[in-house]
């Protein structure tokens, strides 16, 4: 593989929209592990929960390991990882070769204020994304520019463009009050996005990837128009899609929406009921039902609705029946999945992945789902993009490799399905504006 430029064929480009470059120092494991750990203090429920943690680690402990020896990685050996599982073969489907792979970091907004735990000695701080940006940065940058002499130094085929996490929360918006410490939102948008119009074509919009590509020199300050792909929302740390009746949160949620809409940029938003859960109501504020009424103000929106709900939702919707999460009473709103794909029909810009889902399990296929739902519901299969949520995914996958090839080669989706999910599809949501 060769690392192509813009403008040399479209059909080039292989796209993953929903991947993470993520080391163990940038989530905030203090405020995941805050909901879990006074229940140990709890002693039947302590002893249960221990016995679950040894089941979980009793099951899964390759799996563990395998991803905790990549979180521990820097920025840089996260990219190469996957550059390198990319080269070992050909990326092709139905005769069509992929040369250049166009990936989209999901950076996350991990900050967080949680109770405290009594007397552990120094007291928690909220998490600044900034770190986590500088990491990433710098890790592209090394990715581009370092050699790997010992490798033979081969070809870079990957272009990281993220999308930088935002919870409006920890923004103010317009005149800023005496001691605010927040960041403007307005300046923020425009900072970074405030370049983008929405007479673009995809071309130009494309050439973004490649531009400035790693050559970061380590000052946040430089980073501005170009770096970033668009934006990433996760309500399940406490960004409320929609803060009804809390007219500051509204004002700056609308805000961003109307940026975004006017600019035709993409947010990515997690929608499971899954992942790194610290608010309360974490299953409700990621919800689809809780994009409604922001696609009803603006039905242009470009919107990813990730994950597709959740894999046992998907069969659920597919197959019927009760599996797995459906049966409790939090989901009796609908059906994650159904609900996602009601938006994806009634508005054009928004579209869904399919991150983590895509492994395999013996007869219990995610992609057998995929083709009943898209039989019955066929506008899915224009919205719909590949994403692995690596590293995130090596709970259940072995590696990016492995998780890429069950996409390439499951019998259930057609060539054609498969092209318009890795490059048809996510060419539209990051670079086409209508
Ligand atoms: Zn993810």
């Amino acid at each position: 593989m060769s690392t192509a430029r813009a403008g040399e064929g479209d059909k080039k480009y292989f796209y993953d929209v929903h991947c993470h470059v993520q080391t163990l120092s940038h989530p905030c494991l203090y405020a995941y592990l805050r909901r879990f750990l006074p229940l140990f203090s709890v002693p039947v429920v302590g002893m249960l929960l221990g016995a679950a943690i040894v089941l979980i680690f009793k099951s899964k402990q390759k799996n563990i390991a395998n991803l905790l020896s990549v979180m521990e990685r820097n920025a840089s050996e996260i990219l190469w990882l996957m550059n390198d599982d990319f080269n070992k073969s050909a990326v092709e489907i139905g005769g069509r070769r992929f040369e250049s792979v166009i990936i989209t970091p999901l950076l996350m907004d991990f900050w967080a204020k949680v109770p405290a735990i009594r007397q552990i000695g120094y007291q928690f701080q909220p998490k600044s994304i900034l770190p986590q940006v500088l990491d990433v940065f710098n890790g592209i940058a090394e990715f581009q520019w370092g050699t790997r002499i010992s490798d033979g130094n081969p070809p870079r085929v990957l272009s990281p463009f993220p999308f930088m996490g935002i919870n409006t929360k920890h923004f103010y918006l317009g005149v800023a009050k005496p001691g605010e410490k927040r960041t403007s939102l307005e300046k923020t948008l425009n900072k970074y996005f405030g370049d983008r119009s929405k007479n673009e074509t995809l071309e130009q919009n494309r050439e973004r990837a490649f531009f400035n590509r790693g050559t970061f020199k380590g000052d946040i300050e430089d980073l501005g128009w170009r770096q970033f792909a668009g934006i990433k929302v996760y309500p399940p740390l406490d960004f409320d899609p929609w803060p009804v009746g809390i007219s500051e949160e509204l004002a700056k949620v609308r805000c961003l929406y109307k940026f975004c809409e006017e600019k035709g940029i993409p947010i990515t938003s997690h929608c499971s009921p899954g992942g790194y859960k610290v608010a309360d109501d974490a299953e409700k504020l990621a919800h689809p039902s809780k994009w409604a009424p922001v696609l009803a103000e603006f039905p242009n929106l470009k919107l990813n609705l990730a994950h597709m709900g959740e894999r046992l939702e998907t069969r659920a919707y597919a197959f019927g029946g009760t599996i797995g999460i459906k049966k409790f009473p939090i989901w009796l709103w609908g059906n994650w999945t159904e609900d996602i794909i009601d938006l994806v029909e009634k508005y054009p810009n928004v579209y869904t992945d399919m991150a983590y889902a895509g492994y395999e399990v013996c007869s219990n296929s995610f992609y057998e789902a995929l083709r009943v739902i898209i039989a019955r519901r066929p506008k899915l299969g224009d919205r719909l993009m590949y994403g692995s949520d690596f590293s995130i995914n090596l709970q259940d996958s072995k590696g990016y490799r492995e998780y890429l090839d069950v996409f390439l080669k499951t019998p259930h989706l057609t060539d054609e399905q498969k092209v318009k999910m890795v490059n048809e599809n996510p060419e539209r949501f990051l670079w086409v504006n209508s």
